[in-house]
């Protein structure tokens, strides 16, 4: 495989070779470099035969009828600027001093040997002289053009470098002016906030009129401070901004602002700080849970020690009933904390069956209606409801999380009504109580692990588990449950399961 520096070229009918970039252009330069010592060869060499073109017609005994050629003028002796102009371009100061002596010593035969003139030196000496400097002077302007321009290319690569960079960053970067105009933006920061050069930044961020007051870093930042703040947007979006001083290319000392969205992490450490406080809660709700049903069995443990105390024997089925209510109570929040966290593991899976919902309906409201008999329970199964695909164990669990609601939540002497009815190839359950009912704003969160409303429960308990725990068991079970409720009126419980195919 060919890399991109490499370019194919046709090779004489040999198929095709590669030459790489690198190399062809090396072989360019040297080629160049070759035609330029050529050049200047033959430049040199031409004046040198025109200084001595007399002497040579003489020699070849051909005698031309025009004096000037026979004479050196200094018109001869200065056509030699011309190589040493070329060497002061193409190889620079070395080059012209080179070629200034070569020609000083081609013009010394003439004056030292054949020159009639009194001082032969000093004319051939001051053009020399002249001449090296003129060349010197060029060498060092072609020097000078050619560092500006390496160096210009040099800064034009790493601002390509740089613009590349800034385009391809997430975070937007916003440069601002000391009259608070916009002066640049990468396109993340156009992406964010939309195109703003030359807007007011307060116009653009805020879209005030006036410059912000407090919230303005400017004046700090141009003292050389660096400064972090977080700016938000109508509580929608939230940035983390790192402002520092910037000096622009008209030398203006500026603001170079970077925008990191933290929208998703501010959301997340919220919830996380939420979380922290329901655990601590929690925490403190178990504990006190746990302690009052252990307080009672100590108490009432102790009156049945107390030797001599004699009990009757009502008063001592009445105490043991106490331990018995007491000890369902503790086993009901160690088993709701289990079953969380095994939810949480994963390790609940469910194992489904094939089963009618008014058997698990009939069993769990006997049961409710021993524990609470003042309360009036009803059940209400349209006829023909087909058998659901469950885990049985884990849908009697939801009624009953769902059932003791509905008693906790509510007056003695209200009636709790367990209906069920086929619809859309599923079946739904509704539990409806005539209790105290939900706010609107706690219905969106119930189904929250730990979320507890401030409503007053007339039973002893609750861990903010019971509803999280109901919705994650129906989830697993491929259905969905809901809550409706009306303050002061009652609350229904919804919650559908899948029919059996
Ligand atoms: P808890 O153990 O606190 O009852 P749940 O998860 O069972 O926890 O219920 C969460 C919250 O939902 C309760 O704290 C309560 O505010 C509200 N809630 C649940 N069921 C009812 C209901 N039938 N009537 C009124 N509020 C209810």
């Amino acid at each position: 495989m060919g890399t991109v520096n490499e370019l194919t070229k046709p090779d004489g009918g040999n198929g095709l070779s590669r030459y790489s970039l690198y190399q062809w252009a090396r072989d360019t330069q040297y080629r160049r470099r070759i035609l330029s010592y050529c050049i200047l060869f033959v430049l040199f060499w031409d004046c040198a035969v025109f200084y001595y073109f007399g002497e040579i017609m003489d020699i070849a005994d051909w005698h031309l009828n025009w004096d000037f050629l026979y004479g050196v003028h200094d018109i001869q002796r200065f056509l030699f600027i011309a190589p040493i102009l070329y060497a002061a371009y193409y190889f620079r100061i070395k080059g012209a001093v080179l070629v200034t002596l070569a020609s000083f010593f081609v013009f010394l035969p003439r004056a030292l040997i054949m020159s009639p003139y009194p001082d032969p030196l000093l004319r051939p000496g001051l053009f020399t002289l002249i001449a090296g400097i003129i060349g010197i002077l060029v060498g060092m302007a072609r020097n000078g053009v050619e560092q500006r321009s390496r160096l210009e290319g040099l800064v034009r690569k790493e601002r390509d470098k740089l613009m590349s960079v800034l385009e391809r960053m997430e975070d937007g970067v916003l440069i601002v002016g000391p009259d608070y105009r916009v002066r640049f933006m990468n396109p993340a920061m156009e992406r964010e906030f939309g195109e703003g050069i030359g807007a007011y930044c307060y116009q653009y961020l805020r879209n005030s009129d006036v410059p912000c007051k407090e919230n303005c870093k400017l004046s700090s930042v141009f003292r050389g401070v660096i400064e972090r703040s977080e700016y938000s947007i109508r509580g929608t979006r939230t940035y983390d901004v790192i402002a520092s001083p910037f000096t622009d290319s008209d030398g203006q000392v500026c603001q170079l602002a970077t925008f990191r969205n933290i929208t998703q992490r501010k959301k997340v450490e919220e919830e996380l700080v939420e979380i922290n406080k329901m655990k601590s809660e929690l925490l403190s709700n178990v504990t006190h849970e746990l302690r009052s049903p252990l307080s009672s069995i100590k108490g009432i443990v102790s009156s049945l020690l107390q030797k001599d105390i004699k009990l009757g024997e009502d008063t001592t089925e009445m105490l043991l009933r106490g331990i018995s209510e007491e000890t369902d109570r503790l086993a009901s929040l160690v088993t709701n904390l289990l079953n969380m966290s095994k939810l949480e593991a994963g390790a609940w899976v469910p194992d489904k069956e094939r089963f009618y919902i008014a058997d698990i309906i009939g069993e769990v409201i006997n049961k409710q209606r021993w524990a609470h008999p003042k309360h009036l329970f009803e059940v209400r199964i349209d006829p023909d409801v087909p058998e659901i695909y469950a885990d049985f164990g884990q849908v009697r669990q939801v009624l009953l999380n769902l059932l003791e609601n509905a008693v906790a939540y509510s007056e003695e002497g209200t009636h709790i009504t367990v209906a069920v009815r086929a619809v859309d190839g599923m079946v739904e359950t509704s539990v409806t109580d005539e209790g105290v009912g939900i706010p609107q704003r706690d219905l969106e969160r119930i189904f929250e692990k730990f979320y507890r409303g401030n409503q007053e429960r007339s039973q002893p308990g609750g861990t903010g588990l019971g509803l999280a725990i109901s919705q994650a068991l129906i989830h697993v079970n491929g259905g969905r449950i809901w809550a409706e409720s009306i303050i002061q009126k009652g609350s229904i419980f919804h919650f559908m399961l899948p029919i059996a195919r």
